[in-house]
This record gives C-alpha cells, sequence and structure tokens, in this order.
C-alpha cells in the first residue's frame, strides 16, 4: 500500500533537468554516479528519490529585520541540516515571513547541498577499520568561525557544542573531538564551518597531525 503511494509521489513530480528524469525513470540509483561524471543535483526531489533514509533537523530559527522605504520588515532566517546516518550530508538557509516557509525554503537548500563525507577510523588509540571516525583531522571555515575536527576512538562519543553534535550524528560519525573557534554565537557560520571541514574529507590530503 504504502509502496504505491510512494510510486505515485515521484510520479506526480515531473522532473526539469535531465539528470532529475533519469533518476525518476530508474537509470540512475545513486547519487555515487551523479557526482563521479561532475553533475550537480538541481532538484530536491533527486534527493528525495536517491536517498530515501535522509533525516531533517531544524538548526535555528531567527528573526531578520531590515530597514526599507515603507518601514521595518522582518522575515525570518531558518538554518537546516539534512543527513542520512550514511555519510550524506547539506545545510541549507532559507528566509520568509513565515517560519514554516522558511524552514521548507531552508530544507530544500540543504538538500541541493548534499554531499559526500568520507568517514573512516583515523585514530591511533583505536586503529579499528569501522567508519565510526573521520579518516584523519580535518578543518574547515565559515566567515570569522573556525572547526577542527579530529578522530577518536571507538566509545568517545562526539566531543563539542551542541550544533557539531547534532550535524555530526546526522552523517553517522559517532566518535570525533571538535574545538571551534571564533564567534561562536553565529549559528549559520558554526554550521557552515563543520560542513566545510566535513568536506575537506574528500578534498584534503591526509597531512600526519
Ligand atoms: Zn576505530
Amino acid at each position: 500500500m504504502s509502496r504505491t503511494q510512494d510510486r505515485t509521489a515521484e510520479a506526480g513530480w515531473t522532473p526539469k533537468t535531465k539528470i532529475g528524469k533519469l533518476v525518476q525513470e530508474g537509470k540512475i540509483t545513486s547519487l555515487e554516479e551523479i557526482y563521479m561524471q561532475g553533475q550537480k543535483v538541481l532538484e530536491p526531489e533527486i534527493i528525495d528519490i536517491l536517498l530515501p533514509n535522509l533525516e531533517q533537523k531544524v538548526l535555528g530559527i531567527g528573526l531578520v529585520q531590515k530597514q526599507t522605504d515603507a518601514g521595518e520588515r522582518s522575515r525570518f532566517k531558518a538554518v537546516v541540516a539534512v543527513g542520512d546516518g550514511q555519510g550524506y550530508l547539506g545545510i541549507g538557509l532559507g528566509k520568509a515571513r513565515q517560519v514554516r516557509t522558511a524552514i521548507s525554503k531552508a530544507t530544500a537548500q540543504a538538500k541541493l547541498a548534499v554531499i559526500p563525507i568520507r568517514r573512516g577510523c583515523g585514530s591511533w588509540e583505536c586503529g579499528c577499520s569501522l567508519p565510526h571516525s573521520l579518516p584523519f583531522k580535518v578543518q574547515g571555515k565559515c566567515g570569522s568561525v573556525r572547526v577542527e575536527m579530529h578522530p577518536g576512538p571507538r566509545g568517545l562519543g562526539l566531543v563539542g557544542g551542541e550544533f557539531v553534535k547534532i550535524i555530526l550524528g546526522l552523517t553517522g560519525i559517532r566518535d570525533c573531538w571538535t574545538r571551534t573557534f571564533g564567534s561562536t554565537n553565529t549559528l549559520t557560520s558554526i554550521a557552515y564551518a563543520i560542513y566545510d571541514a566535513l568536506r575537506n574529507t574528500y578534498t584534503m590530503v591526509n597531512v600526519a597531525g
């Protein structure tokens, strides 16, 4: 029953991109295939189909006030993280007059920003080969915020602030030491600095230390 409903929901979506059509037709069945070809995901529905276990967490909602000729205008800003618990993560930002719209905009943006995270066990104290931590130390930056992440042994847990725990939790990484530097009261910068650090699990060459 639920399967039929899912199919109907997918059939109700009209893809606008070639990749979207191939995903809907079942000719592309994984995100790897898309990334390996150097292609970009431009429709959130592609992520819904390829990562059916994607979880969403609202990291924060703020009020943005702007002076216009007509007076002060306020809008809500939402920061959302999505992850499948298996090494995929996205962060998105959405602004709207209604909280709900801001969240759904941010969620769609987070889906389009989904990237693969390389997991592993780079902890010398542990040395197992399970993907419970990071393969090596990584760093990330956004604005004045800098984040450092070190692989940790099994059973350590996620050591760091609240957002580190939520975001890393969405990737499936369970053991990790993190340190945050800079103005750590700016949620958007923290979220994007963490995202940047995790993206570096694929772009950075391992340097010991
Ligand atoms: Zn280990």
